[in-house]
């Protein structure tokens, strides 16, 4: 076991993060709406597809690539980090890795260009947790799969060009697969954008008998068990954002506590806020371990499920309480509008939720724990 990044590991961490100060750190807290131009110089600079093999478009690195370039970018720009999201972790690995021919050679090479988006359109009003009860159905109609009902939630909704939409080809949950939808297909509209607490977009997307061609299914079967390891990629994802929103608040708090002085000495140099430091350190050094754990165990892949779970629920939890208590440290000016303090904390703790919450994941490792499924759904009452 080897903690030490290879020269060739910290050559990308670093060449990315000279990309985020050169490029992204002027605009950085201003864009509203995904950054499209970052996700276009992300593309150039290589740092788009870096997990997905060579033959699909992609770079054919590992996944710990990717974190390494997430983290040097999201601590920089976080809207940036949201664009290495979208071209490396999110619903992309689900049209990379169940995509048609067709689907992978239109498709692809646009969002791993940044000149498309695509979303993930899985919650329903009555199905977030409990994904199962989605009721948006498909059906094959010659040539085409005909897709009628709602999603809620779509993160940079207004934005997104295509959604990957999940849907029952029957009543079964093992009906459940999902297709990829243009937002231009005929029967699709989407909501006004709305916005989350941290201010970023999502909107509500309809699709009233929508009609796409047939190979635009990415699965029409058994899609949770079989996208099972994706949603690890995309957990991954989720976990090292925060931990890098957590990692840039804790920068700033060092710096404050450095410089800003009451009593006639520096914040630092009281012990009260030195544990409180020592206690941050600890829990980025473990948040990040655990990612490291996962995607180093993944290599190319996707990671284990129990080892996503632990990672992306530790890291939610422990970036929240880094970020909380680096604005603490900061006093007014960490709660000011002004300062990115309060954006770090706003928009972490949606990541608690995102992406199966943090419950959800305690939910998989306790599964883990005990070597078997825990059903959350009530016992069916007994015939006798
Ligand atoms: C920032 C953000 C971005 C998102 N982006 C997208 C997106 O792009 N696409 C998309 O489809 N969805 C998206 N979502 C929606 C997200 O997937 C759901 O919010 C999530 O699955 C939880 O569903 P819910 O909000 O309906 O809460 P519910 O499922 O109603 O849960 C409410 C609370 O109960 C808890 N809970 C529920 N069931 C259990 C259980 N069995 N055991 C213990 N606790 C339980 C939950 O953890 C939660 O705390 C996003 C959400 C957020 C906050």
């Amino acid at each position: 076991m080897d903690f030490d990044l290879t020269p060739e590991q910290r050559a990308i961490r670093d060449t990315a993060r000279r990309l985020a100060e050169d490029r992204f750190a002027d605009r950085a807290f201003t864009w509203d709406g995904f950054a499209w131009e970052n996700a276009r110089t992300l593309a150039e600079a290589g740092f788009t597809g870096i997990a997905v093999p060579e033959e699909d478009g992609g770079q054919g690195g590992t996944l710990l690539d990717a974190v390494l370039v997430m983290e040097a970018v999201s601590e920089v720009c976080p809207h940036s980090g949201d664009a290495v999201q979208a071209t490396n972790f999110g619903a992309i690995r689900q049209v990379s890795t169940f995509g048609s021919e067709r689907v992978k050679r239109e498709l692809l090479p646009e969002l791993l260009a940044g000149r498309a988006l695509v979303g993930a359109g899985m919650s329903e009003t009555e199905a977030g947790s409990g994904l199962t009860d989605l009721r948006t159905n498909a059906r094959y109609d010659g040539g085409d799969v005909v897709l009628n009902g709602n999603k809620v939630w779509s993160s940079h909704g207004p934005d997104l060009t295509h959604s990957v939409v999940w849907c029952r080809f029957g009543p079964r949950t093992r009906d459940i697969g999902c297709v990829v939808v243009p937002v231009d297909a005929p029967g699709f509209t989407r909501g006004p954008g709305e916005r989350y607490m941290s201010g970023e977009r999502h909107a509500a997307l309809y699709m009233d008998d929508c009609r796409v061609p047939r190979d635009h299914v990415l699965l029409d079967n058994d899609a949770l068990r079989r996208m099972f390891t994706i949603f690890g990629v995309e957990r991954v994802g989720n976990a090292v954002r925060a931990l890098s929103l957590a990692q840039a608040a804790f920068d700033r708090a060092v710096e404050h506590a450095r410089t800003r002085e009451q009593f006639g000495r520096p914040l630092c140099e009281f012990q009260g806020l030195q544990w409180k430091f020592a206690d941050m350190r600890m829990s980025l050094d473990a948040a990040r371990l655990l990612i490291y754990r996962a995607v180093s165990n993944a290599d190319q892949g996707a990671p284990n499920a129990a080892e996503a779970a632990i990672a992306k629920c530790y890291a939610n939890e422990a970036a929240f309480e880094v970020a909380n208590q680096a604005l603490q440290i900061c006093g007014a000016s960490g709660y000011s509008a002004s300062s990115p303090m309060e954006y770090y904390v706003r928009r972490i703790r949606g990541w608690m939720i995102a992406g199966g919450s943090t419950e959800m994941m305690r939910n998989r490792i306790a599964e883990e724990v005990f070597e078997r499924r825990f059903s959350q759904r009530r016992p069916e009452p007994s015939r006798s």
